[in-house]
């Protein structure tokens, strides 16, 4: 399937949205702050502000969002332009798709994890019953447009989060790029081009999608990490010490990798320069007290078979097997090990 066009802008120009259109701007209290003022004005524009935060990605944020469609008078031909994170891009994506049977929308990502991974492949939705992204839709935006310059004022925490699908992306399908990181580590954070790093992430994610769209089959190589990743996310959410999206995936990468080695799917030597550039790399790793109640938060997850949690597993750097069935003993001896061995208190 045809992959949204995904455009490299130098500048946000009026030019980069469509003039025929009603336009309808979704922010949230930062992105309205620190991106807004960056696009070049064009016309009226109906401006809706979210409070930011995964916290904020469910239903009561999406309704409001609706409403602020109808007040404004949004019709068919409107566009909704979403300029902001992967939880912007996620519930305007699904207000749009579900507004009117669907309106066009156009997603502008303002952090690292969206321009290399939300913004793409049309998955759209909301957090549900302290589940994520329990309802949702598959829609395509009408384009995705990348203005890296964003990421500058962007906390250094989020960007390392949004490295973590950089590097999920480079794990699964690109061998390549995943040994420039290794060599360079936490380098390359603070003196990236963040332009060709995306054009390979955004390419492999564009790739496998428009192989498989609806995630029948290999699509689900995306969701390496995210099994154990979206349980431990969802489990921290109403924390103090809460994890972000990409730190949860980090540790989730961690602890498949640990499941893929002990099943012998990866060899070692493998598994363990994935481990290494990790735990260089992301630092946020608090021990998983009750790995019994992220089992329990698994069986929910939208990959599973008859409530059985099915992982995406690396079988060696470059590729990644999916549908994978791992016993509760050897997931939870992973969850020993990472508590034991990486976990930082
Ligand atoms: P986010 O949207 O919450 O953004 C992180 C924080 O950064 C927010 O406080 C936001 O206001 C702020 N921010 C955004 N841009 C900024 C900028 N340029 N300068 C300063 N502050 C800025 O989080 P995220 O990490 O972008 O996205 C995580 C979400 O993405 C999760 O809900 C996850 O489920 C979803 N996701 C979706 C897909 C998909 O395919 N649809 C893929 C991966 C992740």
């Amino acid at each position: 399937m045809q992959q949204s066009p995904v455009i490299f802008a130098e500048s946000m120009h009026s030019g980069l949205f469509s003039k025929s259109k009603k336009i309808f701007v979704l922010t949230d209290e930062n992105t309205v702050r620190y991106c807004l003022p960056e696009i070049e004005k064009q016309g009226e524009v109906h401006t809706i502000v979210i409070p930011a935060g995964e916290q904020h990605k469910n239903i009561e944020t999406l309704t409001k969002v609706w409403q602020a469609l109808a007040a404004g008078f949004a019709d068919r031909n409107s566009v909704l332009v979403n300029i902001g994170g992967g939880v912007v891009c996620d519930i305007g994506g699904f207000a749009a798709a579900t507004y009117m049977r669907g309106i066009s929308f156009v997603q502008v990502p303002t952090t690292l994890l969206a321009m290399a991974d939300a913004a793409h492949g049309g998955k759209t939705g909301i957090d549900f019953l302290d589940f994520k992204n329990m309802l949702g839709a598959f829609a395509l935006p009408e384009s995705v447009i990348v203005y890296p310059a964003f990421l500058k004022t962007l906390p250094q925490r989020e960007l390392l989060s949004g490295f973590a699908e950089v590097i999920k992306h480079y794990i699964i399908a690109d061998a390549s790029s995943f040994h420039e990181v290794w060599k360079c580590k936490a380098v390359i954070i603070e003196e990236a081009n963040w332009k060709p790093l995306l054009q390979k992430a955004i390419a492999i994610k564009q790739s496998v999608v428009a192989r498989d769209p609806y995630e029948k089959g290999i699509r689900k190589i995306l969701n390496f990490g995210h099994t154990v990743g979206h349980a431990v996310e969802t489990l921290f959410l109403q924390e103090k010490n809460y994890l972000l999206h990409g730190e949860a995936v980090a540790i989730g990468m961690l602890m498949e990798t640990l499941m893929a080695q002990e099943l012998k799917i990866i060899q070692q030597a493998e598994a363990e320069r994935i481990v290494e550039v990790l735990i260089e790399i992301f630092h946020n790793r608090p021990a998983i007290a009750n790995p019994a109640q992220v089992l329990q938060a698994m069986k929910h997850d939208k990959k599973n078979r008859d409530a059985v949690p099915l992982f995406a597993l690396p079988n060696r750097i470059g590729n990644c097997l999916f549908n994978c069935e791992v016993e509760e003993a050897v997931i939870l001896n992973a969850f020993k090990n990472y508590n034991e061995l990486y976990a930082v208190a």
